[in-house]
């Protein structure tokens, strides 16, 4: 069987990987691979922010966190590495519910929440370095067989193929007319310095995190729905750093070494479903939000369950 993927951001490269270790021929169709894409940008934290629906958007981040842990272990990918992350909150509430499949998931004491806030968790997950992981995904993908087309598509009837999988993110507006799906703006700012554990307020009207990598530490965040610049704002940086600080004080801003936008792909919902248009079935999966790289193995193999697979 021979399937078409529109999109190479980490959505396309991932289910394009599973359709072929189940048997597929896979061509995969993108205007941008890495590192344009907005998945070059994500920070790339394990946790399941601001995208819905929860029930099944659990068991896909549940379903990513195991390959994580795989990749790490048995594929030796030494760019994900497991980091400790407490998130803060100012009011107790119910345990989320994907934190049944993690490991390592508790309640934090009261002497560990910081001032300001009265309740949080910590957790320990996967932190995922894009400009090593996006390559590799790349050449995995590749090396099973795969190939690449880099060219823009104004309409899915371009493909000659039946059988497409639609992981074009934000372009979904205009490939599909969805206007569900709506940019939310992140900036980031990378410092050179490590706070040993990732420090997190991650409701979307404050949005504070700190995800230290190997080499630098991805500092944010902004939500800024509809919002397409795609320039650095001197104030969102600002705003940044202060809110930064209100958890890890001894943040040092003369260790700063860069900064990146992207545009999350946001839709009230992920959307993954087949749908049959003419003499093509397509089966979408778009509309991640701020958690595309947390959902991407399990939403891949939603895909190919979809086909059978
Ligand atoms: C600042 C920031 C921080 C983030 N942090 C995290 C995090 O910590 N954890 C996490 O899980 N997620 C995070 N995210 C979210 C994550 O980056 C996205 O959810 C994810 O990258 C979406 O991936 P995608 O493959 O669906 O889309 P994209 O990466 O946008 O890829 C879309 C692909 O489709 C192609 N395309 C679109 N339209 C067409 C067309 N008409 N013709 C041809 N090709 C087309 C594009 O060229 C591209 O190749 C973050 C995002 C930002 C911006």
């Amino acid at each position: 069987m021979f399937c078409t993927i529109l999109g190479g951001g980490v959505s396309g490269l991932s289910t394009g990987i599973r359709l072929l270790e189940r048997g597929l021929e896979v061509r995969l169709v993108a205007e941008k691979m890495s590192p344009e894409t907005v998945s070059d940008t994500a920070a790339a934290w394990w946790y399941p922010f601001l995208v819905e629906p929860l029930i099944k958007t659990n068991r896909w981040s549940s379903e990513s966190f195991r390959e994580f842990i795989r990749l790490m272990e048995q594929e030796g990918l030494e760019f994900i590495t497991m980091r400790m992350g407490r998130e803060y909150l100012k009011q107790p509430c119910r345990s989320p519910g994907w934190s049944e499949s993690i490991d390592h998931f508790r309640i934090l004491e009261e002497h560990e929440v910081v001032d300001g806030y009265s309740f949080g968790w910590e957790i320990e997950a996967p932190v995922i370095e894009m400009a090593h992981y996006m390559p590799w995904l790349k050449s995995r993908f590749k090396s099973l067989g795969g190939t690449i087309e880099t060219r823009k598509l104004s309409s899915f009837n371009e493909l000659e193929s039946e059988l497409i999988v639609n992981c074009s993110g934000l372009g979904a507006r205009e490939i599909c007319q969805d206007e569900e799906v709506v940019p939310v703006r992140g900036q980031v700012v990378y410092i050179r310095q490590d706070p040993g554990f990732g420090r997190y307020d991650q409701r979307p009207e404050s949005l504070i995190y700190t995800i230290p990598r190997r080499d630098v530490t991805v500092l944010g965040g902004t939500a800024q729905k509809g919002d397409w610049t795609m320039e650095i704002r001197e104030d969102d940086e600002e705003y940044i750093l202060k809110k930064c600080e209100s958890l890890w004080p001894e943040l040092d801003r003369s260790n700063i070494v860069g900064r990146a936008v992207g545009l999350r792909p946001s839709r009230t919902e992920v959307r993954l479903e087949k749908e049959h248009v003419g003499d093509k079935v397509i089966v979408h999966n778009y509309g991640h939000g701020g958690a595309g790289v947390t959902l991407s193995w399990g939403c891949a193999g939603e895909v190919a369950r979809l086909m059978g697979r």
